[in-house]
């Protein structure tokens, strides 16, 4: 500590302890900051060259006991053993999504240009609130929502924010869509200043049955409930039926309801089916209403030259959420919120006079704040930026393409099998389906059972991850591709595995009471 000023003689009181300050990120401890993060990158490098399956199929009940032994406060002073202890609670089993066998959910394999953006994101800590805790990171965010929002067509009055992802960007644009109702009405401030208006009861939102979950967390949130979520009829394709939102429109004037919003998903989580945009836009169009698309999922096809017409008609929204960290490969959180008319972000904006006072947003101060859920916001748009500088959207676009491919060629392999039911070809890169074996005349919930069984083995034996879902009641499997590395022999494997787990399980519940009762 060669710059500490001594005092200049006895001072009243007791002198503080010298401050334990060798781990905060200066200018003195940048080249600590550089050796160690070496070694936290060497860890991550061997542990990755080291992992041989997705996960080793620990239970909770088998992590668990290794945390209690842990006394957070007797602090190990230094990185060494913090790596080794972080190692055995952490690295040795967890969930590793760059590998070829893990095809369960829509967490992605990550690129590197989003991964080493952390590196700088993080030490220097820029908050995206404000204008005076981020300078040029604030238009590094606005470019990219910029970019997204001309790549979707959303005009020349748009504008947006990032988001913690896409829960927070569908509840953004359910809000938006409740207080914009709200603010035609004759209540001055909206429903900003005044709450929910009295018929609020009567306020609907019209959303694909298909539709992600977040819309029904959203309407509790915003007050309206789970009963102001009123499910559209889906096609045999799994795609919103434009004739039975335009019945669901006309039950709504006939039952003096209101909808407000009407939420179409490009990109259905379990499906990957793309509403009909057009035909939904025109109807809401026709109604009045507030038009979202979320395109959580679908949002990567932005970047395909070859996949993009699939988004036809996204350009007619009123709002969009795209989930970075899904189809564009960048590590969480990584997404953002869009609107067709920045004016409508109004709705979430609030002038602290500490922070963002309505002067400085007068004279032309760009503060995210101002359009944003959160206060403090992570500087997520320079993993995008990184991205783009350095690869480009094209890239992004052919990662995508190739696991749409990989689930048609999937797709085309598993139909091809007398003992695997396919369910749809795939609008983008999940594959839904369940294995039936031929032989044995298995009624659904011995079905049921012998799905969920086979899910449970994969991932116990670590061989893979897959996912499930229900269809109509029923049990099924689900692999979800994001690994453009991925190849159909894995996946055929993944089958061979589950026609094994299968056949075993059928072999010992042929003997077991539950069987014997079922058939
Ligand atoms: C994943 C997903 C969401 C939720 O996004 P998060 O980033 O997980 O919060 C919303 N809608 C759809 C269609 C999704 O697939």
């Amino acid at each position: 500590m060669t710059s500490r000023i001594e005092a200049p003689g006895p001072r009243l009181g007791t002198e503080p302890a010298p401050l334990e300050s060798h781990q905060l990120f200066n200018a003195r401890h940048a080249e600590a900051y550089w050796q160690q993060a070496t070694r936290c990158i060497d860890l991550v490098r061997r542990k990755v060259a080291e992992v041989e399956r997705p996960f080793t199929g620990a239970r909770p009940e088998e992590l668990r006991g290794r945390f209690e032994a842990i006394d957070l406060d007797a602090p190990l002073g230094e990185l060494r053993p913090a790596l080794e202890e972080l190692e055995h609670v952490y690295l040795d089993d967890a969930v590793y999504f760059h590998h070829p066998r893990y095809v369960a959910h829509l967490n992605c394999p990550v690129v590197l240009p989003g991964v080493l953006a952390e590196a700088i994101l993080a030490p220097i800590n820029s908050s995206l609130d404000t204008w005076d805790q981020s300078a040029g990171g604030t238009f590094i965010e606005q470019s990219l929502i910029d970019w997204t929002a001309e790549r979707i067509g959303l005009g020349e009055d748009a504008d947006g924010v990032f988001t913690s992802g896409g829960t927070q960007s569908n509840l953004m644009a359910l809000m938006i869509a409740r207080d914009h109702h709200g603010a035609h009405q004759d209540r001055p401030g909206g429903n900003k200043q005044q709450g929910l208006p009295a018929d609020h009861q009567r306020l609907r939102i019209l959303g694909s049955e298909l539709g992600h979950f977040s819309l029904q967390k959203s309407a509790a949130i915003l007050g309206l409930g789970y009963q102001a979520v009123m499910p559209v009829a889906t096609d045999a394709d799994y795609r919103m039926d434009p004739q039975a939102l335009k019945a669901r429109l006309e039950e709504c004037i006939a039952l003096d309801l209101i909808p407000i919003a009407v939420v179409a998903t490009a990109g259905t989580t379990d499906f990957g089916s793309i509403d009909p945009l057009e035909e939904i836009a025109a109807l809401c169009r026709e109604h009045g209403i507030w038009l979202h698309v979320d395109a959580a999922y679908g949002g990567g096809l932005l970047c395909s030259r070859r996949e993009r017409h699939r988004l036809a008609g996204i350009e007619h929204a009123d709002s969009v959420t795209v989930d970075y960290h899904k189809t564009f490969f960048q590590p969480v959180s990584c997404s953002a919120f869009l609107v067709r008319r920045g004016s409508d972000l109004r709705h979430v904006t609030h002038h602290a006079d500490y922070l963002n006072p309505e002067c400085q947003a007068l004279a032309g101060t760009p503060d995210q704040v101002n359009k944003s859920l959160q206060t403090t916001k992570r500087f997520d748009a320079l993993k995008l930026w990184m991205t783009l500088r350095i690869m480009g959207a094209d890239a992004l676009g052919e990662m995508l393409e190739r696991v749409m491919d990989l689930a048609g060629e999937a797709h085309a392999r598993l139909s091809a099998r007398p003992d695997i039911e396919v369910l749809l070809e795939p609008p983008l890169s999940t594959l839904v389906f369940r294995y039936r074996p031929e032989d044995i005349d298995l009624d659904d919930a011995s079905l049921d059972a012998l799905n969920a069984h086979v899910r449970t083995a994969l991932s116990r034996h670590g061989e893979a991850v897959i996912a499930a879902t229900r269809v109509q009641g029923r049990r099924y499997l689900k692999f979800t591709l994001l690994n453009p590395e991925t190849r159909v022999d894995d996946l055929t494997a993944i089958v061979e595995r589950i026609v094994a787990h299968g056949r075993a399980w059928c072999d010992g519940a042929a003997t077991s009471p539950a069987h014997a009762a079922a058939s």
